[in-house]
């Protein structure tokens, strides 16, 4: 059960509804939100009846909620989440589209594959700044450099955008400069992390965790959105299974399954998912099919000395003929690319 109170409460009416959660043997969850407050309510075995508490004083909803996720849910919300990041809406009808390197490796790199992603018709500029790598001895990023990097060439394209942060420590120094703060797949259930990151009001794209089932990753997600950092949204980056001709397996299936039981965006990142240059066009053409809100693509215009992840990157011609394909696509089904909801630097 979920309790919204309305805006005006008094903190008497509050702790009213607590009280009758306490005397009910129950457990009240307090999550305060941008207008109001919502309570969760946890301990009850069967069915509580919204009539306790929808006549008190001060309670806008009862709502009864079946899943342990109960603000990232469509029993809370049923409309679908969207929220802009720069001009573009994402999780709204257009796709929005992000590309860049896997990692920021030097500023003429950067400013190279920017120009050439906006061209193609990218909305959105991704690059690690500090990069999660399974061995300590692999290149981990230009760290507050690559950030600086990062930000001119947001100033050079007029690009949002998007990068990792791998922990508490960098936070700042990444939500200064990031339009939206990615966290990755190693990070999922890095709870410490994501409640610091709930306590933003900036944009968080979360991936999915390597071997995450769908309501582990939403209850990930809950843990931003009941610390009141409602844009957010979701990337499927591929997970471990036993097939063994790519890097990681591609649950498309998650897309539509997020979009019955959740109303946040869902994003789909076939170049991690595949590790193969050759497959991650195929998927992503896929993706949008299966109704992907957007996509996060790796390129690289020198792929063979790239610092990471050079195997999956797609080269920007390869990108630019993409980027048509995903337009026809999403047209086929009544969408199109994101425009902007405004006029950006751009
Ligand atoms: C990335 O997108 O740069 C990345 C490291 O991806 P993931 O966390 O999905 O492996
Ligand atoms: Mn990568």
């Amino acid at each position: 059960m979920l309790i919204l109170m309305s805006s005006e409460h008094t903190k008497k009416q509050l702790s009213d509804v607590l009280a009758r959660i306490r005397k009910l043997r129950l457990k009240p969850h307090v999550i305060p939100g941008r207008q109001s407050v919502a309570i969760g309510i946890t301990g009850n075995r069967g069915a509580l009846d919204p009539h306790l508490f929808d006549v008190m004083p001060g309670v806008m909803e009862a709502v009864r909620v079946t899943r342990p996720y109960k603000l990232a849910g469509r029993d809370f919300k049923h409309g679908d989440t969207s929220f802009n990041v720069g001009p573009y809406r994402v999780g709204g009808p257009g796709l929005v589209v992000i590309a860049g390197p896997c990692a920021v490796e030097s500023e003429e790199q950067l400013i190279r594959i920017a120009r050439a992603v906006k061209k193609a018709g990218s909305h959105l500029l991704r690059g690690g700044a500090f990069k999660p790598r399974t061995s300590p001895y692999a290149f981990q990023g230009l760290g507050k450099k690559g950030l600086k990097l990062l930000a001119a060439a947001r100033k050079e394209t007029g690009m949002p955008i998007v990068t990792e942060v791998l922990d508490q420590r960098s936070l700042d120094a990444v939500a200064d400069v990031a339009d939206v703060l990615q966290v990755g797949a190693r990070n999922m259930q890095n709870f410490a992390l994501l409640k610091d990151l709930g306590k933003l009001r900036k944009p968080v794209m979360l991936k999915r965790g390597l071997s995450a089932t769908l309501d582990e990753w939403l209850m990930s997600a809950e843990y931003l959105l009941s610390e009141g950092n409602a844009q957010l949204f979701l990337c499927e980056r591929g997970i471990r299974a036993f097939s063994d001709h790519a890097r990681n397996t591609l649950d498309l299936n998650v897309v539509p399954a997020v979009k019955e039981l959740s109303h946040l965006p869902i994003f789909v990142d076939p170049s991690h998912a595949t590790g193969v240059r050759s497959r991650v066009a195929p998927m992503a053409r896929a993706a949008v099919a299966a109704g992907a809100h957007g996509l996060m693509i790796e390129v690289h215009d020198r792929p063979d000395q790239a610092l990471c992840d050079g195997p999956q990157a797609l080269s920007p011609e390869d990108f630019s003929s993409l980027m048509r394909d995903l337009s026809a696509i999403a047209g086929a089904l009544g969408r199109g690319l994101a425009e902007p909801v405004f006029r950006g630097r751009g």
